[in-house]
């Protein structure tokens, strides 16, 4: 594996490690392309809310995170490091994100769903809320945010796609529908997967996506970016053999790269 698209800074609160211990870790490891993602500040919050500096970084910190990464490039010549940004999707802020999105060189933009209706789902000190809520109408939220996020134009490529089983809840239908739809709209809106390896450390205890969401997006030509969720510089590429196995097991054979939101396939060679 020689790229990892998906790496935090202590910017958005809750990663750790100066940006350039990343890129080291990284340089160490012999990725030859990197992409800083951090959180971008939410745009439907107002500049204090303390989510900023919680779960993102806040609205004045943007373009110093900007300048940050392009001068590492320079520092780093060895290695290709890319100005990229995780953004939430925020249903009924889409301009908002666009305008933003749009003020900065970003070569890369990651869409998230971490919230439903106001709720952090992802976050381990909110779980207790997964008692008051039917899991079935959660996967049915879940994946329609995730579809209209893929089709709203803003986004490269889908983080951590299936982020709603983080902690091993399961809904009592079958969940392929949910990812043949959603491999279907990825495919017609020509965004990306990510295959994220963080989720082997959480309780799910398994790579986002599942193997058979992998199998419903290569199978409709879904191209796949790679990445670990660093949150600390050893996170780096974390666990990557294990990516390389589903890869391989799932006959994926390419990974995308971004420049300037413009996107490369690059072959696989294991
Ligand atoms: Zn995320
Ligand atoms: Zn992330």
């Amino acid at each position: 594996m020689f790229v990892d698209y998906h790496m935090h800074t202590p910017l958005c609160g809750h990663a750790q490690g100066a940006m350039e211990e990343y890129v080291e870790e990284a340089i160490r490891k012999g990725l030859r392309e990197i992409a800083f993602s951090d959180h971008l500040p939410f745009v439907h919050l107002p500049a204090d809310h303390p989510w900023h500096g919680r779960y993102a970084m806040r609205m004045e910190e943007l373009p110093g995170y900007c300048e940050a990464v392009l001068k590492l490039r320079e520092r780093y010549p060895e290695i290709t490091i890319k100005l990229g940004i995780e953004a939430d999707y925020i249903p009924e802020k889409e301009k908002e994100l666009e305008k933003l999105l749009s003020d900065y060189p970003f070569d890369f933009v990651l869409g998230s769903i971490h919230m439903i209706d106001g709720w952090p789902f992802d976050d381990p000190s909110l779980i207790d809320e997964y008692a008051n809520r039917d899991i079935d109408d959660l996967w049915d939220r879940y994946f329609a945010l995730f579809i209209a996020a893929a089709r709203s134009g803003l986004f490269d490529s889908m983080a951590h796609p299936d982020l709603i089983k983080k902690f091993g809840f399961f809904p009592k239908a079958n969940v392929q529908i949910h990812y043949e739809k959603a491999a279907q709209a990825l495919a017609q809106a020509q965004v990306c997967l990510e295959i994220n390896s963080s989720g082997l450390h959480k309780p799910i205890g398994e790579i986002y996506p599942s193997a058979a969401f992998l199998r419903a997006c290569l199978a409709r030509g879904v191209a796949v970016t790679i990445g670990s969720d660093a949150h600390k510089p050893t996170e780096v590429a974390r666990d990557f053999p294990k990516v390389k196995e589903l890869l391989r097991e799932t006959g994926c054979r390419e990974a995308a790269l971004f420049t300037r939101r413009q996107k490369t396939l690059q072959p696989l060679t294991f």
